[in-house]
């Protein structure tokens, strides 16, 4: 099986199952061999949203969908955050049920974010996509267990304080892996080669697959 090294992204990679496929919302042609995940994006929550949930979860289940999201919270955009915490809550529920991972998406809801943390306690990893949070902010996720993900802009403060261990990558909406891992080769002083080493390992053991032949 190819290495999956990159946890999230909206264009479906040039090589099959090595990134991490995001589903478009109620999209028909579903690929059958690509990892993915399927979510309901705060973004995305209309007066619609109900069956939009619906078309989620008849979605989730399926053998090539990894994990759920993204899903989340956002001060900046979309319905009450009341409204993005039911629907948020709905799909820990869904990730836990099938026992499959979320991929969050926060902008300026890290307090809501680590208090649902806390109070849901959920068995499935959560990675807070594009994390792009200062130092501090790294550790009181890292605290609770929550991973984060990296893409093209971060605070490398912040990659530091995650380190190796427990480093994800992404390239979200931006088409070059490359440029990102080479990013973060220069911030964390080691080879590119071993940053797509230790990031597809860690991808493997957040979404508890392995890539065994
Ligand atoms: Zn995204």
């Amino acid at each position: 099986m190819t290495m999956l090294t990159d946890i999230h992204t909206h264009n479906i990679p040039f090589t099959q199952g090595a990134a991490l496929y995001n589903l478009p919302l109620l999209i028909d042609d579903i690929p059958v061999d690509q990892p993915c995940s399927v979510g309901l994006h705060p973004w995305q929550i209309d007066s619609e949203w109900e069956k939009s949930l619906a078309w989620v979860v008849s979605v989730a289940g399926r053998e090539s969908v990894l994990a759920v999201g993204e899903a989340g919270l956002d001060r900046l955009r979309g319905p009450s955050l009341e409204l993005q915490e039911t629907v948020f809550k709905a799909q820990v529920s869904l990730g836990e049920m099938l026992r499959k991972p979320l991929i969050v998406h926060n902008v300026r809801c890290d307090g809501q974010l680590l208090r649902l943390h806390r109070d849901l306690s959920p068995s499935m990893p959560w990675v807070v996509h594009g994390f792009r949070g200062n130092s501090l902010q790294a550790a009181s996720f890292a605290d609770q267990g929550i991973w984060m993900s990296f893409g093209l802009r971060f605070d490398p403060q912040a990659l530091r304080t995650v380190g190796l261990n427990k480093l994800l990558i992404e390239t979200d909406e931006y088409p070059e892996l490359t440029d990102v891992v080479n990013n973060i080769s220069a911030v964390l002083n080691v080879p590119a080669t071993e940053v797509l080493t230790v990031a597809s390992n860690n991808a493997a053991r957040f979404l508890g697959i392995d890539f065994e032949p």
